[in-house]
């Protein structure tokens, strides 16, 4: 049964992995959805193709440089060109949205996430970081205006799904959150620090974006994943028990106290969450390939090594500390990672920056967004310094 008119839906980073899923998963349900704004912010190509694709009613770009190439890119179209950070959160916002997929990658999609949820959308959360940053904000708008978040990251959709529909505790031991490994599951301590960031965005199961493929590789993905879960489901980190999964079949489970496990299992494609998101309650078809229970199927586990993988233990410290410190590891993680990608670091310095800038900045108590993009600001100067200082 489709709803009566179309869902409205606004892709923020629609160009980017999550964007493109999105936008995949849409094009098969014309009668569900109808794409009314899409942002992209570098690359103007695709967004110029999707617009003509989808002929949205609003595109929101960077700046007026992005402005002016989408423009000739286009040629004339009734489509509005918006500009800037404000505009995000207006599209997400705006009275002519129903759904807004938050995918816009790193703090970036803040504003934008909080906008959505202040104005009671439906927000599908592919931007883990609105959480990290600012957990306690962004579930405290969703419950004040009655908003619907529904988690995208696939192990938080599969928890979502797990758990039970009603009374969403109740009888509940533990959340386990499965984690590839990553490409550098099984490479020694000494040669990390030599990997390239080709290696590293080289994700044995998951094609994503350049940021994410690093934290899933430096397992700083399973640290910020472990945040996202204790706001969206009210845990604590000792609720949560990390499992190396390797084959990423298993998108994670939950223990209840009689003993049961309830797992959701998938192919490792980004549009069965997305679909799950704009669907629901209902099921609908996402494109992505069914499982094959066949001799090839393997379903392995371990525990997480975390001192080869000391992103992890930050982030399990992060969130133990709260407040701002949380915020301050993303940001040095943003930093850090965007330094390694550039070729400007190590791998295995990673941790150490994010380690330092925790140190040098601490916590604080969580007073307002505008705060907490403060600190975001002055923990990604703080980051910088440390790389300065490391390669003097
Ligand atoms: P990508 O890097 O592929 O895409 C990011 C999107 O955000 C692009 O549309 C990009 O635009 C846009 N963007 C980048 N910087 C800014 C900025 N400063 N302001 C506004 N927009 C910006 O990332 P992914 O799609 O991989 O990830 C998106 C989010 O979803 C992340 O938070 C990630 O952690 C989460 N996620 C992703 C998964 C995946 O499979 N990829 C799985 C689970 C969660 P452009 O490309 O035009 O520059
Ligand atoms: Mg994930």
């Amino acid at each position: 049964m489709s709803p009566a008119r179309p869902q409205r839906v606004c892709v923020l980073g629609a160009t980017g992995s999550v964007g493109v899923n999105t936008l995949d998963v849409i094009e098969r349900h014309p009668d569900r959805f109808e794409l009314v704004a899409i942002s992209g912010h570098r690359n103007i190509e695709r967004l110029a193709q999707q617009t003509r694709a989808f002929q949205p009613r609003w595109v929101v770009v960077p700046d007026d440089e992005a402005r002016h190439q989408l423009q000739d890119l286009l040629g004339p179209v009734t489509t509005d060109i918006l500009v800037g950070e404000a505009a995000l959160a207006e599209v997400a916002a705006s009275p002519d949205v129903d759904v807004v997929m938050a995918a816009i990658v790193g703090s970036a999609g803040l504003t934008s996430s909080l906008a959505a949820a202040r104005a009671g959308k439906r927000l599908l959360l592919a931007n883990k970081e609105s959480l990290v940053v600012a957990g306690d904000l962004l579930m405290r708008a969703v419950a004040e205006s009655g908003a619907q978040l529904l988690p995208i990251d696939s192990e938080h959709n599969a928890i979502f799904q797990c758990l039970p529909a009603e009374h969403r505790r109740q009888g509940v031991a533990s959340v386990l959150l499965t984690a590839s490994g990553g490409p550098f599951l099984h490479t020694p301590a000494a040669q990390l620090a030599r990997v390239t960031p080709a290696q590293a965005v080289a994700h044995p199961n998951w094609s994503m974006g350049a940021k994410i493929s690093v934290d899933s590789a430096s397992l700083m993905n399973k640290g910020l994943e472990l945040i996202e879960a204790c706001w969206l489901f009210g845990l604590t980190p000792a609720d949560v028990e990390v499992v190396v999964h390797p084959e990423s079949i298993i998108h994670s489970m939950v223990r209840y106290l009689d003993g049961s496990v309830i797992a959701q299992l998938g192919t490792p494609d980004m549009r069965t969450p997305i679909a799950y998101g704009l669907g629901y309650p209902e099921r609908i078809t996402s494109g992505s390939a069914p499982l094959a229970f066949d001799p090839t199927l393997k379903l392995t586990f371990d525990q997480p090594d975390r001192q080869r993988f000391p992103c992890l233990r930050l982030a399990e410290e992060a969130i133990a500390a709260g407040g701002t410190l949380p915020t301050v590891l993303n940001a040095a993680n943003e930093v850090s990672v965007a330094a390694f990608l550039d070729e400007r670091l190590g791998f295995t310095d990673l941790a150490r920056i994010n380690e330092q800038t925790m140190d040098r900045l601490g916590t604080m108590a969580v007073s307002s967004v505008e705060q907490l993009l403060e600190v975001d600001h002055r923990a990604r100067q703080v980051a910088t310094t440390v790389i300065k200082e490391m390669s003097a």
